[in-house]
């Protein structure tokens, strides 16, 4: 492994290690938190990341010290390439990950065997099917619901992330973390954030304070365990004693994990992202695409790097619409 270079550190001296890569912007879900009814519109194929591509700029960004890797989109599991696309990036030293809905996990799961992908996180908002459905558009809750199970059986290393939504699944939330009394899961609780076209609203979010309130009213103040987080963690880690498993707050809205963020995001069509909220993106495929060293670009990218979340650094500047609708989709961000 190389050691990281300068490229990746910020005028805050923050290192980056942590490479998410948007495979596609397409999905086979709709939810709502994460893109607009009517869709997105979709860049031409041809502007999209090939597998050879990916696995360049993959490899620039580890010969430079990213050691982390995370596959996502869209759904990034509908790509008919993505054994190919494993295949080269488990060759690279690097930790891969996947963040995905889950859908065609029983179709992926011995290639995700073979190229040892261990961890895995699904996103389940419910479990309720019908509510599912309401949320995501598509009638897959048993699929996804058996999938998880299969990838524990498996051995997978699994994460469930679930957005909440106030009124919507907030009374589920005891629900999700006796889930982990039997299986060896983490619950990832994650604060409903503002993108372009899902109507995100302050009163829709359902804050840390308030999960951790709900906690506390249902299990004795003895049984909460607070878990040590892993280094650069953006969730604070729980267990209920005896628990198998565990849960998780990602406070992105309300207790944001700036001052240690090492992530970097690639979108599907070749754009950096220095901040998932960041309204400027550099285009390093079309630099590729020419020849050229894409170092450079990449290096002025993370350089200009705001402290926090792409410079709306208050909840106020969060809130206002002019400024988060600068941002793309998260499905075509790759969360
Ligand atoms: N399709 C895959 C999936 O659903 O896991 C990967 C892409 S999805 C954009 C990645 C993550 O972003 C999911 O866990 C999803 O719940 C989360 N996400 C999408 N929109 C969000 C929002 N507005 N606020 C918080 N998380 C969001
Ligand atoms: Fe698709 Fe994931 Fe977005 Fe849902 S959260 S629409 S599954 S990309």
């Amino acid at each position: 492994m190389k050691k990281q270079t300068p490229i990746l550190t910020d005028s805050f001296k923050r290192k980056h290690s942590y490479l998410r890569i948007s495979l596609t912007e397409r999905c086979n879900l709709r939810c709502t938190y994460c893109m607009p009814a009517e869709g997105v519109p979709l860049v031409p194929r041809s502007h999209i990341m090939t597998y050879d591509e990916i696995y360049k700029i993959a490899k620039t960004f580890t010969d430079n010290g990213v050691t982390k890797i995370r596959l996502t989109g869209g759904e990034p599991l509908i790509r008919k390439d993505i054994p190919v696309i494993l295949e080269k990036l488990a060759s690279l030293p690097v930790e891969i990950g996947i963040t995905t809905n889950g859908i065609t996990i029983d179709k992926q799961i011995e290639t995700l065997k073979q190229f040892n992908i261990k961890n895995i996180n699904v996103s389940l908002d419910t479990l309720n099917e019908a509510k599912f459905k309401e949320i995501t558009r598509r009638n897959h809750f048993e699929k996804v619901y058996q999938n998880i199970l299969l990838l524990v059986e498996n051995g997978f290393d699994v994460k469930i992330n679930a957005v909440l939504i106030k009124d919507f699944n907030d009374n589920e939330i005891i629900d999700f973390i006796e889930m982990t009394k039997k299986l060896p899961v983490s619950f990832r609780f994650i604060e409903f954030m503002p993108f372009d076209g899902n109507k995100w609203d302050l009163k829709k979010m359902v804050s840390y304070s308030e999960i951790m309130k709900k906690v506390n009213h249902h299990y004795s103040e003895a049984k909460v365990e607070r878990l040590q987080d892993a280094e650069n963690d953006t969730s604070k880690n729980y267990r209920i004693k005896g628990f198998k498993g565990s849960f998780a707050i990602i406070s992105s809205v309300t207790n944001p994990f700036c001052d240690s963020c090492n992530r970097l995001r690639l979108t599907a069509d070749g754009k950096l992202k220095n901040c998932l909220f960041s309204a400027t993106e550099s285009d390093i495929l079309t630099i590729l695409r020419e020849g050229k060293s894409i170092e450079p670009i990449i290096q002025k990218a993370v350089l200009g790097k705001f402290k926090i979340r792409g410079g709306m650094d208050t909840l106020e500047k969060l809130q206002e619409p002019d400024l988060h609708s600068k941002n793309r989709s998260m499905i075509s961000i790759g969360g």
